[in-house]
C-alpha cells in the first residue's frame, strides 16, 4: 500500500478520535483544570524573550476544537485585509461524518489535492540532503513539556505545528517552546480538514491561532501544516494572502495511530526509523517527517528515536533547513539557519550592537545537536544578527 494511502487512511482514522476525543477532553478539563506538569528538570532561560502574560487571554477566541466562528468582528477585520479575488476557486470537499471526502474522485486535478493526489504546489516537502527536518504536531499537549526536556539536553530545536485550541490549554508549554527558539507555526485552531472548510473558515481557524500565539508568545508565525496533510490550491490561495508557507512531509511515522489513537506499536515506529536511517546512506534528498506531541505514545516514541536521527542526519527545524531567518512576522526576531544565521532578537532594525539581557552571555540557537554555528558560516541576515543579538526587554515585545 501506498504511503499516501496509509496516510488518508491514518488521517480519517485520527480526524474522527481527535475530532471527537478531544471535544470531550476539552469540556472535562474546563470543569477540572489540570495542572500544568512540572517539567522534571531546570528549563533555561528564554532565549526569545516573551511578554507579559497573566494566563488570562485577553481576546474572545473561538470554543476549543469546534471550527471558528466567521461571524465576528474579528473574522470581519481580518478578511478585510486579503484579496480574495486572488485566491482560486475550487469548491470546499465535502467530508463524511468519518472524515472522509465523500466523493474524492469529485475534486478537479488542478486544485492540485495532496491528500488525493500527492500533487504539491509550492508546498516545503523535504529538507536538502543529509538533513532531518525535525517536526511535531498537534501541540500543545498535556505531555509536551517531557519532549522539550529531552530537546533541551542536546540545545536540539525543532518545528512545532500547534493546534490553537490547545494553545489555550496548555499555555505554559507554549511560552517554555516559544521562549526556547523552536519554530512555532500554525496547524489550524480546531483540527478540521482543511478543505472542508469555507474560505471565511479556513481564515478563522489561521487567525485565531495566530492571534493566540502572537498573545502568548509576542511573535505571528508564517509557516502552516494542514491537518492530515489535507491542502488544495484554495487553501494555498487563502495561505498566501495570510502570508503563509506550507509544510507537508516525505516520511510518516504513523505515530498518531499509536494508543489511544489506535493500535500502532513502539516497535512499528522503531522499524520505521530503522528503515529510513539504513536507506539513509542511499538518500539522494533530507527528509521531513511527521511525528506528533500528541499522545504520551508519541511523545515517548519521539524522545526514544531522537539521538539515533541526530546520529544519522543533522537535524533541525524546518525554517532552519530552508534558510529562512525570519519564520515569524516580526524580523527583528531571528531563528538559526542551516547555513549560520543565530538566534536572537534585535530592539532596533538599524543597530548593530546591544546587550544582552537573557541573563546569558550565548544567544546562539543550534539548529543541530552540539555543533554551534560560527562567524565563517554566517549568511548577511545572520552577520548581522549575530552583531545585533539585542535582546529586548519584556516590555518591548
Ligand atoms: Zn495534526
Amino acid at each position: 500500500m501506498l504511503l499516501k494511502d496509509l496516510s488518508l487512511i491514518c488521517a480519517v482514522i485520527a480526524f474522527s478520535s481527535v475530532a471527537s476525543a478531544a471535544t470531550a477532553t476539552t469540556k472535562a478539563k474546563a470543569a477540572a483544570p489540570a495542572p500544568s506538569p512540572s517539567p522534571s528538570q531546570a528549563v533555561p532561560a528564554p532565549i526569545i524573550p516573551l511578554p507579559p502574560f497573566n494566563g488570562t487571554f485577553a481576546n474572545p477566541y473561538p470554543p476549543q476544537f469546534t471550527i471558528a466562528a466567521t461571524n465576528t468582528p474579528l473574522v470581519a477585520q481580518w478578511l478585510k485585509e486579503l484579496n480574495m479575488t486572488a485566491v482560486p476557486n475550487f469548491p470546499v470537499v465535502p467530508f463524511t461524518a468519518g472524515g472522509d471526502p465523500s466523493n474524492p474522485k469529485a475534486i478537479p486535478a488542478d486544485a492540485c489535492d495532496w491528500t488525493e493526489t500527492n500533487c504539491i504546489n509550492k508546498d516545503i516537502i523535504q529538507c536538502p540532503k543529509g538533513v532531518w527536518g525535525l517536526t511535531y504536531d498537534d501541540g500543545p499537549t498535556e505531555f509536551s513539556e517531557q519532549l522539550y526536556n529531552a530537546l533541551d539536553k542536546t540545545d536540539q530545536k525543532a518545528t512545532l505545528f500547534y493546534i490553537g485550541s490547545n494553545v489555550l490549554q496548555n499555555w505554559q508549554a507554549a511560552r517554555r517552546a516559544c521562549g526556547a527558539g523552536h519554530q512555532i507555526a500554525v496547524h489550524t485552531w480546531s483540527h478540521h480538514p482543511s478543505t472542508s472548510l469555507t474560505n471565511e473558515q479556513f481564515v478563522a481557524e489561521i487567525k485565531y491561532t495566530e492571534l493566540a500565539i502572537k498573545e502568548l508568545c509576542g511573535f505571528t508565525p508564517t509557516y502552516f501544516r494542514p491537518p492530515y496533510g489535507d491542502i488544495d490550491n484554495r487553501i494555498r490561495g487563502l495561505l498566501t494572502q495570510m502570508g503563509y508557507t506550507s509544510v507537508i512531509w516525505d516520511l510518516d511515522t504513523n505515530d498518531w495511530m499509536m494508543a489511544p489513537g489506535g493500535q500502532r506499536t513502539m516497535a512499528q515506529v522503531d522499524q520505521a526509523f530503522d528503515q529510513w536511517i539504513a536507506a539513509a546512506p542511499k538518500d539522494t534528498t533530507g527528509h521531513i517527517c511527521l511525528e506528533h506531541e500528541l499522545y504520551q505514545n508519541t511523545v515517548d516514541a519521539a524522545i526514544a528515536n531522537l539521538p539515533r536521527l541526530q546520529q544519522t542526519w543533522k537535524t533541525m527545524p524546518v525554517s532552519a533547513c530552508v534558510n529562512d531567518p525570519h519564520p515569524y512576522k516580526e524580523h527583528n526576531i531571528t531563528l538559526a539557519t542551516m547555513n549560520g544565521a543565530v538566534a536572537g532578537v534585535n530592539n532596533n532594525p538599524n543597530s548593530t550592537t546591544g546587550t544582552n539581557t537573557t541573563g546569558g552571555s550565548n544567544t546562539t540557537v543550534p539548529t543541530t545537536a552540539g555543533k554551534k554555528n560560527t562567524a565563517a558560516t554566517l549568511t548577511t541576515a545572520g552577520l548581522s544578527t549575530l552583531l545585533a543579538v539585542v535582546v529586548m526587554a519584556l516590555s518591548h515585545l
